[in-house]
């Protein structure tokens, strides 16, 4: 473990800030394990002054990077996507150290780095603006895509450094410098991705406040950046209630914002799928991060007709889950974040119970000194009963029936949340009803796969409740820069739009 935290340049006290200088003056936070409840290391929280310094030192680099060429800022991500490259092991290692996912899943989080890397090195040289034909003779109108200004990212504890690169490297590319507040229950993580970053920059003589950090709770730190109009944007990963507050105080100044929320994801399995794909893609989907992911499968709609098959090899797939250390390969869940998330994963169940849903299995605290482990819990119930329609955010799966393929999709869409979803079916009217304006009303939508691990080659995000934001591939760049429309005039002359006349 001390190897690893050297690597990655992790003391065992940390100042948790960062802009140009590390700094941290504010209290002491140290960081447990959630596999033992061993401390990694402390970290130092940054006061309101140090934030200040950070943020004026962020905004002050924009001036300058915004100038490079974009095709140059690709390069600085490309180094930073190969230093990536060369840490992944560490890395990938401290996230599990840090938050409990099983090593192989922090090996596919730090992939997913060096992929969005690569994805934004290409996209450095592809930020096109559109021209249109104008309405007007001898005019020509144009769109060019700007930097917007200091990104504000603020991430969650369950994709600690995944969510930070999506974010970073395509709002690098376009021009934008990046102010990082990551979730005080992964703030290692945050440290080594910074001296990642700040190596890069420095290498190409770039001021590394390009890529600064603050460390702080939420409710300080966090609302500094959400009311400070030199953040343009405010890429917010996390809760449902954490995004209203944060999309009303950004909103409240006209700043942007992405919200990136709470899902509560269903897969409606068809007597006409493949059972075999049900299963594997509903087990991982439910137990992968211990059912910790935004789109962790949280809802299974099963036909009436196969439900008990269904059923009885699910529950033996649960049965056998091999639950411990995550850094041990044979394991394929780990432990939950921290004993508050045991707790309120317990009470979940005793709410479940009372709304009368069953309890087909597990839901039991694992004791093991020091770790915050359970076992992974199935529930009946009829319908989307008031529980359902909350993120718990734990491994809980509850399991429904439905009769015809359009139940299943009411039932599917009847949450306020609508991140991820899936089918499985080989009946192509169901699936594309499925994908259809009548379908599924989700950001993510799969057909014989399941709701999570998705690629960063689409825009990720989700609607309702899910906050409508998109992060990663596709176009999701756009929200990272500003749009300037221009009308060119080279006629000679002066000609109005919609033909109006000017008689002077
Ligand atoms: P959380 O809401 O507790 O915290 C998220 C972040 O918000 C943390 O960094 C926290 O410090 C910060 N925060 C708290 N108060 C704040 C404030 N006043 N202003 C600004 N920031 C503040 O979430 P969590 O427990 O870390 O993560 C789990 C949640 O995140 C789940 O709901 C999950 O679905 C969601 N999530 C969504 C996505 C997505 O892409 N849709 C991805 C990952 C996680």
């Amino acid at each position: 473990m001390r190897k690893v935290l050297s690597a990655l340049g992790i003391s065992d006290v940390n100042p948790g800030g960062f802009s140009g200088s590390w700094m941290g003056g504010g209290k002491a936070q140290p960081v447990l394990s959630p596999i033992d409840g061993e401390r990694l290391a402390t970290v130092q929280n940054v006061t309101p002054q140090e934030f200040e310094a950070i943020l004026a030192g962020c905004h002050r680099a924009f001036a300058s990077w915004k100038l490079v060429p974009a095709p140059k800022r690709g390069e600085v991500v490309k180094e930073i996507g190969d230093e990536l490259r060369r840490n992944k092991a560490a890395l990938a290692e401290l996230v599990t150290l840090e938050m409990g996912k099983t090593l192989r899943e922090g090996l596919g989080e730090v992939q997913e780095m060096i992929d969005i890397c690569d994805l934004a090195v290409g996209l450095s040289r592809q930020l096109y603006g559109l021209t249109m034909p104008s309405e007007r003779r001898m005019h020509r109108l144009q769109e060019q895509w700007h930097p917007l200004g200091v990104v504000g990212v603020i991430t969650a504890f369950n994709f600690p450094v995944a969510v930070w690169s999506w974010n970073t490297a395509i709002a690098l590319v376009c021009g934008d410098t990046v102010l990082w507040k990551p979730s005080s229950k992964a703030p290692l993580t945050a440290i080594a991705c910074t001296r990642i970053a700040e190596k890069a920059l420095r290498k190409f003589g770039f001021d590394p406040a390009i890529c600064s950090l603050a460390i702080g709770r939420g409710s300080d730190i966090g609302d500094l950046i959400n009311t400070d109009p030199r953040v343009a944007l405010v890429s917010y990963t996390g809760s449902v209630p954490g995004g209203r507050h944060v999309g009303g105080l950004v909103q409240a100044r006209f700043g942007r914002h992405i919200l990136e929320l709470g899902g509560n994801n269903a897969v409606i399995v068809s007597e006409k799928g493949d059972l075999d794909i049900a299963l594997r893609s509903i087990y991982f989907g439910a137990i992968g991060t211990s059912g910790q992911r935004c789109t962790s499968t949280r809802r299974v709609i099963v036909h009436e007709s196969i439900f008990e098959t269904f059923k009885t090899r699910l529950l033996e797939l649960y049965r056998q889950t091999p639950i411990g250390d995550p850094l041990e390969d044979k394991h394929l869940m780990g432990p939950l974040v921290d004993a508050g998330a045991v707790d309120t994963m317990l009470a979940a169940i005793e709410t479940v119970k009372a709304q009368g849903g069953r309890i087909l299995c597990g839901g039991e605290r694992l004791p093991h000194p020091g770790g915050c482990y359970v076992t992974p819990c199935i529930a009946e119930v009829s319908g989307n009963l008031p529980i359902v329609q909350e993120e718990t955010f734990a491994p809980v799966l509850y399991l429904m029936t439905y009769k015809t393929i359009e139940e299943a999709i009411a039932l599917q869409n009847g949450v306020p949340q609508g991140l991820s979803s899936a089918i499985i079916t080989n009946d192509q009217r169901e699936s594309e009803l499925f994908l259809s304006v009548s379908g599924s009303d989700c950001g993510i939508a799969n057909v014989n796969t399941g709701t999570s691990g998705a690629e960063i080659g689409g825009a990720f995000g989700g609607e309702k409740e899910t906050g409508g934001g998109r992060e990663s591939g596709s176009d999701a760049w756009k929200a990272y820069m500003r749009r300037q429309t221009s009308a060119l005039n080279f006629s000679g002359q002066v000609e109005l739009a919609q033909g109006i006349t000017l008689d002077i």
